[in-house]
């Protein structure tokens, strides 16, 4: 299981997933594969701090609610190696 991100880096997990530029790299794969992640209504995905940590919204399948959580899981892994 991934550690709680805000044992990570930075003030909290908004700042550690979207805007601390020591991750810039590992955010842009993070973000890459989270666009191509589709709704049921064929649409992207809103990429919010709500839809990583706690992704339970009706338009998203299971399939991709574990897709999702595979993408940060590995965000985390890739930030926690670079420290
Ligand atoms: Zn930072």
């Amino acid at each position: 299981m991934p550690q709680p991100v805000r044992v990570v880096h930075g003030k909290n997990a908004e700042h550690y997933l979207f805007h601390c530029i020591r991750y810039s790299k590992q955010r842009e794969e993070m973000m890459d594969q989270l666009l191509q992640i589709r709704d049921k209504k064929d649409k992207t995905i809103d990429i919010s701090e709500t839809l990583l940590l706690a992704p339970h919204f009706d338009n998203i399948s299971k399939s991709q609610r574990r897709i999702i959580k595979e993408v940060l899981f590995e965000f985390i892994s890739a930030t926690t190696r670079s420290l």
